[in-house]
């Protein structure tokens, strides 16, 4: 069993309106350790019935929230996000628990999440308007910026506690009371982030969680209730159109972060060192499974070998393990259905010419362990190559020119993140802006903090969360037309 310093933590209810609560239906989940397959807590199971009071209640409590002082809202968020900083050591074990990473990571995700909270505490003050020049002296132009208003969302299991704080943060900042569903495979590290509101006094009913298995269910009524105003999602481009549509009805303001296919170019005048480096953080991170792993890893022909030669060496010093175990680089996967899915794409680059550079795969750690694999030779007629792996599986591409690989890395759909590693000032620049991607890393293979804009564009989605841009996406433009001067 999780020991904790804080065992209040470790909430199995959902917390709606200042109330912890059970499902109407008295009906649990279960939440299992991906390392081990046991459970770790059973959890109400709560749906549409409960969302919807849940979404009364946050439409209520807004109006006080939105009036609230801004530098009030500020120290509530400012003594949450210290409150999540205390509490990093029991935060990130829960989170191990659930999702199966690395502590160390888990710790990471946990401050990461909480710098976002910090950020929009701060930004809360800077929503500022605008005085325009009005066509005729007799009136002037006003803007102000005001809350959106209720505030859905809906994010996944990868960073259970992270992708929910993104949203949160400037949700709150902004004036606008929101209502939380977690991934079903991750719902504890949410509703201990509402132990801690809780604890900061953030008022009843502005941070709500509804934690229930039936994401569809609950996704109807938050994405058709015509009380909520403004709906944010973070997971795969095909539930985010299909959620986007169901806002369409009522017109709802809607941020999403949805899929990427992230290229990772080397080009010959890399230090190889460093790109090795970020190579190896980007792709095997959380076992692959984030929205910016490289996914296609593309090495000019001339530091090919040299570069594959580094790489499978770091690789190989990967330790596979429980999340819980120290040194353990590379905890399970979420489900043995993403297991099957990153076989049957490493099956098809196979049978299409992809030599195996590093063997990894299916591990006797148990069912849902997959060893990280390299493979050399990957080519544009693979599924992988158009296909998210979300998994320790990295593909190495041969190229020749700047030109090949611009054309191979925007031959896609999505365009969340990109990386490429050279030294010459001029492809910097070039590169930079060829790439049809919302985030460059020149250079870097971890690019994502509170301080910048994280989103994508095309079939990765719109919105941006973190940086002075993030708070934008809950606030409405009001222009105040004064007359009679
Ligand atoms: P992933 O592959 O990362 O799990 P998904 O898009 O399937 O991506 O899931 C992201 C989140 O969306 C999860 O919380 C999941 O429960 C939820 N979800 C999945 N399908 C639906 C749906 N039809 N309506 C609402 N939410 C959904």
């Amino acid at each position: 069993m999780l020991e904790l310093n804080n065992p209040a933590l470790l909430r199995t209810q959902s917390y709606i309106n200042g109330q912890w609560i059970d499902a109407d239906s008295g009906n649990t989940f279960d939440v299992t350790d991906p390392a081990t397959g046991k459970v770790v807590a059973s959890v109400a199971n709560l749906g549409a019935e409960e969302t919807r009071r849940a979404i009364e209640a946050a439409n209520a409590a807004w109006p006080a929230w939105a009036a609230t002082p801004v530098k009030e809202r500020a120290k509530l968020l400012r003594r949450w996000y210290n409150l999540i900083i205390d509490n990093t050591e029991d935060l990130a074990k829960i989170l191990t628990a659930e999702q199966g990473k690395p502590l160390s990571e888990s710790r990471t995700e946990i401050v990461y999440g909480a710098n976002y909270i910090e950020w929009f505490a701060e930004e809360a003050k800077r929503a500022y308007g605008d005085v325009i020049a009005p066509p005729a002296n007799d009136r002037r132009i006003v803007v102000i910026k005001q809350p959106v208003g209720v505030t859905c969302s809906i994010t996944p299991w990868n960073f259970p506690n992270a992708m929910i704080a993104r949203k949160v943060a400037p949700a709150l900042a902004a004036g606008c009371p929101f209502i939380a569903k977690p991934a079903h495979e991750t719902p504890l590290s949410a509703l201990a982030l509402a132990v801690l509101a809780e604890e900061a006094g953030i008022p009843s009913g502005i941070f709500n969680i509804v934690a229930g298995e039936s994401a569809k269910d609950i996704g109807i009524e938050m994405t058709r209730n015509p009380l909520v105003r403004k709906f944010t999602f973070t997971g795969s481009t095909g539930v985010g159109k299909q959620l986007q549509a169901q806002c369409a009805e009522t017109m709802k303001k809607t941020s999403m972060e949805l899929g990427g296919n992230a290229p990772f170019i080397v080009f010959d005048d890399a230090d190889l060192d460093e790109a090795v480096k970020g190579a190896i953080i980007c792709k095997y991170r959380n076992a692959g499974q984030t929205c910016v792993c490289a996914n296609r890893i593309f090495v000019q022909a001339g530091v090919y070998e040299a570069f594959a030669e580094k790489f499978i060496q770091a690789v190989n010093k990967l330790t596979m393990g429980n999340g819980f175990t120290d040194g353990t680089d590379i905890g399970p996967m979420i489900t043995v259905k993403a297991v099957q899915k990153v076989e049957s794409l490493v099956e098809d680059a196979l049978q299409k010419g992809a030599k195996t550079l590093v063997a990894g795969g299916p591990a006797s750690l148990g069912e849902q362990f997959y060893a990280p694999m390299v493979l050399g030779d990957a080519n544009e007629k693979m599924q992988l190559f158009k296909e998210e792996i979300f998994g320790p599986v990295a593909p190495l591409f041969k190229f020749s020119t700047e030109e090949d690989v611009i054309r191979m890395a925007n031959d896609t759909e999505f365009g969340l993140a990109s990386y490429f590693y050279s030294r010459d000032i001029g492809r910097i620049c070039r590169v930079s802006e060829a790439l049809e991607y919302g985030m460059v890393g020149v250079n870097e293979g971890i690019i994502s903090n509170e301080m910048a804009p994280f989103g994508g564009v095309k079939a990765s989605g719109q919105g941006r969360e973190g940086s002075k841009y993030g708070i934008e996406d809950y606030l409405e433009i009001k222009y105040l037309c004064l007359g009679g001067i």
